[in-house]
C-alpha cells in the first residue's frame, strides 16, 4: 500500500493537547492493523530539546538511539507499539542546520538558498523518509497556526500534499471551543479565526478536532463547518477526559479513525477498542483504593519535565489496580524541619532525574528520610547519585562525598568518565540512549525484572567513582545492575529495606499502559504494601520494628539514628 500521510496543526492557543490526540489516533489506526508511525515537527532553532530548560519546555523524552526529543514521542511510544527515533523527531534547528551544511558543502551548485524550495525541500525529504514503508505517517506541526516560525513547516505539508495528491494525504486542525460560563454558550469564533488563518496559506483541514469540555451539540458542528468549508460530519469533538487514555475511545465512539480510513482509501477493519476500554475502567473504578507517592524535584512547578515518570507511575497503578495519587515536592524548600511533615502520608518516595546543584540538599534530605523510615525510595538517575550521596555521608562517613556536577571539590563518588572530560559541548555529548545492563541474581533488581540482561535508555553524564564500590558495598550497598562493557554501576539498591532500588538509567521511557514497566509496578506495589501495613500496624510498634531494622542493618552514625526515632515518635 501507499503510504498515506496525515498531518496535524493546532490553532487558537498551546498546550490545546495536539500530541496526544496524534497518538491517540495513531492507537486507533494500529488497532486495524495498520504499520502507523508518527512524526514531530517542532518550529524551535534548538536543534533539539536537550539543551532547553524543562521549565520552558517540559520533559525531554529519549528514544532508543539516544535523540533528546519532545515530550510528544513519549506520547506517541505509550499509546502504540511503535519504538521511535532521531528521524521521528524534526526541529526547524535541524533542518536549518543541514541545509546550512549543504550549502557550505557546495552542493547547491552556486543557486540562492531559500526557505522555499530549500528548507521546504529537506522537510519533505524527512517526511518521505520515515513515511516510507508505512501505511500511515502521521506528522504533528509544533506551534500554534499564525506564529512566523512554524511557517516553513505548514507551506511544506502544503506542498506536500499538492506532491502526492489528495487521496494520499489529509490535513487535520486541532481548536478550542471554549464554554462562556457568563453567557452559558459555547464560542466558535476562535476556531473559524484559526481556520481562516490556515486557508490563508493554502490548507483546507479535512477534519476539525474541537477541544471542549463538552460534546458539541449538532447546531454548533454544523455552524462550526459552514463557517469552515468542512462536512459537519467531519467536526470532531476533543472532549476534556479525566484520564489520558480515555482519548482514543472518544475519538472512536465518533467514528474518527472510520472517517479518516475512507478519507484516505485504507481498507483496514476495526477491531475494537476493548483494551482501551478496559484500561478506563481500572483507572475510573481501582479495586485497591489509592496510594500516596511523592516526587521530589525541582522543576516541580512544570510537571510536564515529570511526563514519563507520571505516566509511569500510572500504568504501575494500573498494574496494581490502585489509583496513585501524586504529590510534587520542591526539593529546593526541603530542609531537615520540614522533611517529615513534607512527606508525612506518603507510602513512596520517588526522585527522578535532574541536572546541576539547585535543590539536590532537599533531594537527600527526602532519600536520607525514606531510607532511615523504611519507605519505599525508587530513585531514577540523579535519584541514584543522590542516594549514592546520602549513603557515602551519613552511613560510611565520608562527609564530603558529593558529585563532579555539584562542587569543585570533596570526595567525588559520583564523577565524570574520561571519556566525558574531553567534551567542550553540552549539546547531544550525554550518555544517551540504549545500553545494556547485566542484573545480579538474587537482588531486587533481578527479581523485579525476572531476567538477568535488560537494555534501557539513559541520559546522562556522571557515573558512579569505581573507585567508591568497595567501602559501599562493604557498608551495605549491593550494586545490582553492571554495564559490564563499560563496567560502570546501573543498578543500586539496599538489601535490608522494605523497598529500595535506584538505578543510573531512565526506565520511565519504556513503560506503556499496556506493558507496564516492571520496576514501576514493583515500585507501587511496594508503596501499596506499605500502605496496608502502616494502617494495620499499630504506629508504636512500626516505628519499633523499623528502628531495629534500621539501626541494625545501616551502620548509621548513632545521633543519625536518635534523630531519626525522635522525629518519628
Ligand atoms: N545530572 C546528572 C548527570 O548528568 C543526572 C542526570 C539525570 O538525572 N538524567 O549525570
Amino acid at each position: 500500500m501507499k503510504t498515506k500521510y496525515v498531518f496535524v496543526s493546532g490553532g487558537v492557543l498551546s498546550s490545546v493537547g495536539k500530541g496526544l490526540a496524534s497518538a491517540a489516533m495513531a492507537a486507533l489506526l494500529e488497532s486495524r492493523g495498520l504499520k502507523v508511525t508518527l512524526m514531530k515537527m517542532d518550529p524551535y532553532l534548538n536543534v533539539d530539546p536537550g539543551t532547553m530548560n524543562p521549565f520552558q519546555h517540559g520533559e525531554v523524552f529519549v528514544t532508543e538511539d539516544g535523540a533528546e526529543t519532545d515530550l510528544d514521542l513519549g506520547h506517541y511510544e505509550r499509546f502504540t507499539n511503535i519504538n521511535l527515533t532521531r528521524e521521528n523527531s524534526v526541529s526547524a534547528g535541524q533542518v536549518y542546520e543541514a541545509v546550512i551544511a549543504k550549502e557550505r558543502r557546495g552542493e547547491y551548485l552556486g543557486g540562492t538558498v531559500q526557505v522555499i524550495p530549500h528548507i521546504t525541500d529537506e522537510i519533505k525529504e524527512r517526511i518521505k523518509r520515515v513515511g516510507k514503508g508505512k501505511d500511515i505517517c502521521i506528522v504533528e506541526i509544533g506551534g500554534t497556526v499564525g506564529d512566523i516560525e512554524s511557517l516553513p513547516f505548514l507551506e511544506a505539508i502544503r506542498q506536500f500534499r499538492f506532491d502526492m495528491g489528495e487521496e494520499n494525504v489529509i490535513f487535520i486542525h486541532l481548536t478550542l471551543v471554549p464554554y462562556l460560563g457568563m453567557s452559558g454558550e459555547l464560542k466558535t469564533k476562535p476556531t473559524q479565526h484559526s481556520v481562516q488563518k490556515l486557508r490563508e496559506i493554502g490548507i483546507q483541514p479535512d477534519f476539525l478536532l474541537c477541544r471542549t469540555d463538552r460534546i458539541l451539540p449538532t447546531e454548533i458542528r454544523s455552524k462550526i463547518a459552514l463557517f469552515c468549508n468542512i462536512k459537519a460530519d467531519n467536526v470532531i469533538t476533543a472532549k476534556d477526559v479525566s484520564n489520558i487514555y480515555e482519548v482514543p475511545l472518544v475519538f472512536y465512539e465518533q467514528g474518527l479513525d472510520e472517517k479518516i480510513c475512507q478519507r484516505l482509501h485504507v481498507k483496514a477493519k476495526s477491531k475494537g477498542l476493548e483494551k482501551w476500554a478496559k484500561i478506563s475502567r481500572i483507572l475510573t473504578a481501582p479495586k485497591n483504593g489509592t496510594v500516596e507517592i511523592g516526587i521530589v524535584g525541582k522543576y516541580v512547578d512544570l510537571i510536564e519535565s515529570y511526563k514519563s515518570v507520571s505516566e509511569a507511575l500510572v500504568h504501575g497503578a494500573i498494574a496494581n489496580q490502585v489509583k496513585v495519587n501524586l504529590k510534587y515536592i520542591d526539593s529546593e524548600k526541603l530542609e531537615s524541619a520540614n522533611v517529615e511533615s513534607e512527606l508525612a502520608g506518603l507510602s513512596g518516595v520517588l526522585v527522578p532525574g535532574g541536572f546541576g546543584n539547585r535543590g539536590v540538599e532537599g533531594k537527600i534530605k527526602a532519600i536520607q528520610y525514606a531510607r532511615i523510615h523504611n519507605i519505599p525510595y525508587f530513585g531514577i538517575c540523579i535519584g541514584l547519585q543522590l542516594a549514592v550521596i546520602e549513603f557515602s555521608r551519613n552511613v560510611c562517613g565520608l562527609n564530603k562525598a558529593t558529585s563532579r556536577e555539584f562542587s569543585n571539590t570533596g570526595e567525588f563518588v559520583i564523577d565524570l568518565m574520561e571519556d566525558q572530560r574531553r567534551i567542550d559541548r553540552l549539546g547531544g555529548s550525554m550518555r544517551l540512549g540504549s545500553y545494556r545492563c547485566k542484573l545480579a541474581p538474587k537482588t531486587l533488581a533481578h527479581e523485579m525484572y525476572g531476567s538477568t540482561e535488560v537494555w534501557e535508555r539513559h541520559r546522562h553524564r556522571y557515573e558512579l567513582n569505581n573507585h567508591y564500590r568497595k567501602v559501599l558495598t562493604e557498608n551495605g550497598l549491593v550494586f545490582s545492575g553492571i554495564n559490564t562493557e563499560m563496567d560502570l554501576v546501573e543498578m543500586m539498591e539496599i538489601k535490608e529495606h522494605s523497598w529500595f532500588l535506584t538505578c543510573q538509567f531512565h526506565p520511565e521511557f519504556k513503560s506503556k499502559p499496556f506493558a507496564p514497566h516492571p520496576l514501576f509496578v514493583g515500585f507501587v506495589k511496594a508503596a501499596l504494601k506499605n500502605k496496608l501495613q502502616i494502617k494495620k500496624t499499630p504506629r508504636k510498634e512500626t516505628t519499633k520494628s523499623t528502628s531495629v531494622l534500621t539501626s541494625k542493618l545501616m551502620k548509621k552514625p548513632k545521633d543519625e539514628m536518635r534523630r531519626a526515632s525522635r522525629s518519628r515518635i
